[in-house]
């Protein structure tokens, strides 16, 4: 089996995230080549062909343009699979890719099994696995979904790829969203609110506590959707990617967009009332107990010591 890894460049830099392709391609026991409009400056590690368009020239996105870039690696390479990040690039591209070969295109995958892409459902709380039915298939991959466990080596074999499409549209530039207020990447102590807390006036718990551990507050996304939490303390694939010392994840799940953004965290504790919440599969202690009875406890012991 082949497949066609597409990397991205982004303000001036090649996305680390790299890495989760060549992680997801190796579980698939494909043989792969990659793709990348960037800079020859800054090459991925990885070994096997690299179709390199000069970024210069291209521009960062510029989706007909890519586009077209891409369709010609493909006629040349034929993969079986296509595979990009589920990221605004991939959200935008791949369907384009997918329509114009007339081939299946399968969202947001967070594991392969029998050489299947799974996918979540039902906010997920389940998952689906996919059977293709074209010759040719086009993947996003969920952040954080595959990893190495080293960092990626090799050096690619650069092909250097033109086209003279010209496009209609040129994305002119990406501005960040402004954030105010905490900057939750550089705390050392997140104490983070989920569902499970039930209402919010029990997020004042979690608040209680991150002020004896002298830390802050974070949460889940349907915390933060439900406005018991602000925005900017989001933590997740659409929030903040945090590795503080010291992480509590009270009544939180372990949904796989959450653990993206805490998984790296030095040391995690999770409170929760089921023993087999995904949570556990990160946590260096696990709690199992109401989170509405537990951290009034731990707070008022800790506020004694
Ligand atoms: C494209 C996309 C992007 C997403 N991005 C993010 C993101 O950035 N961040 C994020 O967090 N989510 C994100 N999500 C949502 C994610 O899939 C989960 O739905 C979400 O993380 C679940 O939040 P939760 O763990 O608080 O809630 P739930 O999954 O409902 O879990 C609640 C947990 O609380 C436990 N519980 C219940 N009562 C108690 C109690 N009394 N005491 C202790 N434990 C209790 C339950 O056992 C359960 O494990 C995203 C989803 C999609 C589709």
């Amino acid at each position: 089996m082949k497949t066609l890894l597409v990397a991205e460049f982004r303000e001036g830099k090649l996305r680390v995230e790299y890495s989760q392709l060549i992680a997801f391609a190796q579980e698939l026991g494909a043989e792969s080549a990659m793709f990348l409009v960037g800079s020859p400056d800054e090459l991925p590690r990885f070994d096997g062909t690299l179709y390199l368009a000069d970024v210069n020239s291209y521009g960062e996105y510029n989706p007909a343009v890519h586009k077209q870039l891409l369709l010609d690696v493909i006629a040349k390479e034929q993969p079986e699979t296509i595979v990009f990040h589920h990221s605004s690039y991939g959200w935008d591209l791949a369907p384009r890719i997918a329509i114009a070969l007339k081939a299946a295109q399968i969202s947001e995958v967070v594991a392969i099994e029998d050489g299947k892409p799974v996918v979540p459902v039902c906010n997920a709380k389940l998952r689906r696995t996919i059977t293709s039915r074209t010759p040719q298939t086009v993947l996003t991959l969920q952040a954080g979904a595959f990893g190495m466990d080293e960092e990626p080596s090799g050096t690619p074999s650069v092909v250097q790829i033109d086209t003279d499409t010209t496009g209609t549209v040129l994305c002119s530039g990406y501005e960040a969203a402004k954030t105010e207020g905490v900057d939750l990447s550089k705390t050392e102590v997140i104490v983070s609110a989920g569902r499970g807390l039930g209402k919010p006036e029990n997020i004042a718990m979690v608040h209680a506590l991150a002020k004896v551990l002298r830390g802050e507050y974070g949460a889940s996304r349907p915390v933060v959707d439900a406005g018991w939490v602000e925005h900017n303390r989001q933590i997740g694939t659409t929030g903040n990617t945090v590795t503080p010392r010291l992480y509590i994840a009270c009544g939180i799940s372990g949904a796989i967009q959450h653990l993206a953004g805490m998984k790296k965290s030095d040391f995690i504790v999770a409170i929760n009332t089921d023993k087999d919440a995904p949570i556990g599969e990160v946590a260096d202690v696990f709690v199992v107990a109401d989170v509405k009875q537990f951290l009034p406890v731990l707070t008022e012991k800790l506020q004694n010591l």
